[in-house]
């Protein structure tokens, strides 16, 4: 971060720029939101910046900037349409103090003018570092689009209601106030009656004041594997009901975008093999968010039953007498068979199939190699990548053939999905070529179909 972004205060200070055409006049319209003394030098001002002089806005010095004008100012701008004049201006503003923005010109600038969502006194700042002015403005039309006009009223009468609302229990309840406030019902009350808009939101106040307090809840939501479209549609549900989500490191942001704007979202994740919260903190997080009241989302990539630690989790909550249920989720292994165009099981090649992880609490997981090495068994490795020489190792030392086909899919169901294929004798040195950094799932006893001369079409994701 090249620029740091913080608010200055303009109450009873003066800004000075140095200009009166339309660089000017564009600099001056943002200028006049605030409550700044604003001194305008230029000796062929614009109608725009005459008017504003002759309404008191601004004052206006009919002469080029010269030195000890600048002086006590807290802001600069040389908005002349002149490169050189803005160069003069700017080395008397910076010789007398002022920090000096020269309107595009972001090198000679000590600061930058961020585009603005203004919501006053709620006000959105956007910076790109000059990189990207287009970016800057997609997103102020982004936010524009999120944050209801009537945001800044609600906030300013907002903050007469703060110690009332103080007085709801802390947590959720007040999160659910505010956000009712700001985003629900609130902005409807204030658009039906602006004058009484008072009245009606201190009414919306004293009905959370009444109600009882809900009883919290636990999903435990499969995301799937990535691909926001294989989310069911119960998972969907429930993200749109959520007050909170603890979600995973494996869930997809096109994903979590799909949880209520409103909602609290905790990331628990463990990236790779990075850092990731304690299983205890987790479950202690499900619990305080429950008894708070809360509908909590826990969030977890792919099946909430597979590999994934359910069970410490529901016993966690069970001697808090905390409801929950479990909405099922299409698991890796299910992607990634997709993604290879093969079928998990067929007739006559395997009556079964394993969904294996290569881990346990001790290390690589030990697992019946002998059943796992016949030909035509099919086995899904879950966190995989780490422990390949290993499997490959038990593998043969079992009896595998060494021709026995071995895929790995990364990224299922992502825009960056990749599948590689190989064999149990090339799987070690194969994976190391591969630098697969996403999760990935192993698939033992299956090729892509499409690696046996078949067609798979592939779908544009
Ligand atoms: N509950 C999850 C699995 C959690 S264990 C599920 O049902 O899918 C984490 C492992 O799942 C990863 O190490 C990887 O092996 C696998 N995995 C999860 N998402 C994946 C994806 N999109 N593509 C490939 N493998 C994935």
């Amino acid at each position: 971060m090249k620029y740091f972004p913080i608010f200055v205060s303009l109450e009873q200070n003066r800004v000075v720029v140095s200009g009166g055409g339309e660089t000017a006049v564009a600099k001056l319209r943002l200028l006049l939101k605030t409550s700044a003394h604003v001194d305008v030098f230029s000796d062929a001002p614009v109608r725009a910046v005459q008017d504003w002089a002759q309404s008191g806005h601004v004052t206006l010095h009919r002469r080029k900037l010269e030195a000890g004008d600048v002086a006590g100012a807290r802001l600069f701008y040389a908005a002349d349409e002149e490169a050189e004049e803005a160069e003069r201006a700017a080395v008397i503003a910076r010789a007398e103090g002022a920090i000096v923005n020269v309107v595009d010109n972001l090198q000679a600038s000590d600061f930058i003018t961020p585009a603005i969502v203004d919501r006053d006194p709620v006000t959105v700042a956007i910076g790109t570092e000059g990189a990207a002015p287009v970016l800057a403005r997609a997103i102020k039309a982004k936010l524009e689009e999120q944050l209801p006009p009537t945001l800044g009223a609600l906030a300013r009468v907002g903050k007469l209601f703060r110690a009332q609302a103080a007085k709801l229990p802390q947590g959720l309840p007040q999160r659910k106030f505010w956000a009712d406030y700001y985003f629900a019902r609130g902005p409807k009350l204030l658009d039906a009656a602006p004058e009484q808009a008072e009245a009606a939101l201190g009414e919306l106040l004293q009905q959370h004041m009444e109600q009882a307090p809900d009883a919290g809840h636990v999903a435990f939501v499969g995301a799937g594997p990535g691909d926001p479209e294989l989310l069911t549609l119960k998972a969907r549900n429930a993200l749109h009901e959520a007050d909170v989500v603890i979600y995973d490191g494996l869930v997809s942001a096109p994903i979590l975008e799909l949880c209520r704007r409103e909602a609290l979202m905790i990331a628990v994740g463990k990236v790779g093999f990075g850092p990731s919260t304690s299983q205890q903190k987790i479950n202690d997080l499900l619990v305080a968010h429950a008894k708070a009241g809360a509908q909590v989302v826990r969030l977890k990539g792919g099946d909430p039953t597979v590999f994934g630690r359910l069970d410490e989790e529901i016993d966690a909550l069970e001697p808090a007498q905390i409801s929950w249920h479990i909405v099922p989720g299409i698991t890796a292994a299910s992607a990634s068979i997709a993604a290879l165009g093969q079928s998990l099981t067929k007739r006559g090649r395997n009556q079964d199939v394993r969904f294996m992880t290569a881990h346990d609490m001790k290390g690589f997981a030990e697992q019946d190699w002998r059943a796992l090495a016949r030909d035509g068994e099919v086995t899904a490795v879950y966190m995989g990548k780490r422990a390949a020489r290993f499997i490959q190792g038990r593998m043969l030392m079992h009896g595998a053939n060494p021709a026995t086909p071995v895929s790995i899919v990364e990224n299922a169901s992502r825009p960056d999905q990749r599948t590689l294929a190989t064999t149990i004798a090339q799987l070690g040195a194969d994976l190391a070529a591969a630098n697969v950094t996403g999760p990935a799932l192993m698939v033992l006893g299956l090729a892509p179909r499409a690696a046996q001369g078949h067609q798979q079409q592939e779908i544009a994701l």
